[in-house]
């Protein structure tokens, strides 16, 4: 499961380079540790383009990631554009790349992966890609977004129900049914 970063798993602060400023969004926490406890690999993927403009540096944004894992736990891979919207670089959102990057550190194809925003760019990195996307609107958000998203949910607890059920009730194929009954299938 890919996360943006601002907006959708901490606070939106444009252009933060502070790691005192870190603030998990609502339910966040919760989430990313029943992830976890499934084995569903955990990955950002984030634009910032405060690097590319000058307003955050390289060293500033690696001490707020840190203070991210502190607050949310470790992740399995970051994907970070640090470039800006007239770099013509291949992986600022909405652009597929950050995706692509992240499914291939994970060894997973993007397909199988389940991208998380806030806003339409990570819905259209999203389908780009062609991941399923999962839009969580927050203040800025603005209605044609919604509009336009695959799937809209109402905070992180509600993307991960979504996510696990689906897990929950895909077929079992029967030779593996008691293996997976055995393995707790049905715990979650
Ligand atoms: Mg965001
Ligand atoms: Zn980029």
């Amino acid at each position: 499961m890919l996360f943006d970063r601002d907006g959708t798993l901490i606070r939106d602060v444009p252009y933060n380079g502070d790691p005192r400023l870190v603030e998990p969004m609502p339910g966040a926490t919760e989430a990313l540790g029943r992830l976890r406890r499934a084995d569903v690999p955990v990955a950002v993927v984030t634009n910032q383009s405060g690097v590319a403009k000058g307003l955050v540096t390289p060293d500033e944004m690696d001490q707020v990631n840190a203070r991210v894992e502190e607050l949310l736990g470790p992740f399995d891979a970051w994907a970070i554009c640090v470039h800006d919207d007239g770099d013509g670089c291949t992986c600022r959102k909405p652009a597929p790349g950050l995706v692509i990057r992240a499914a291939a550190v994970l060894d997973v194809s993007p397909r199988d992966c389940v991208v998380v925003g806030d806003i339409g760019r990570d819905m259209a990195a999203a389908r780009a890609a062609g991941a399923r996307g999962i839009l969580v609107p927050t203040m800025v958000t603005r209605p044609e977004e919604i509009d336009e998203a695959p799937e809209v949910a109402d905070d992180l607890t509600d993307v991960v129900e979504r996510v696990l059920n689906d897990v929950r009730e895909a077929p079992v194929p029967a030779a593996a049914a008691p293996w997976a009954r055995a393995m707790g299938w049905s715990r979650w």
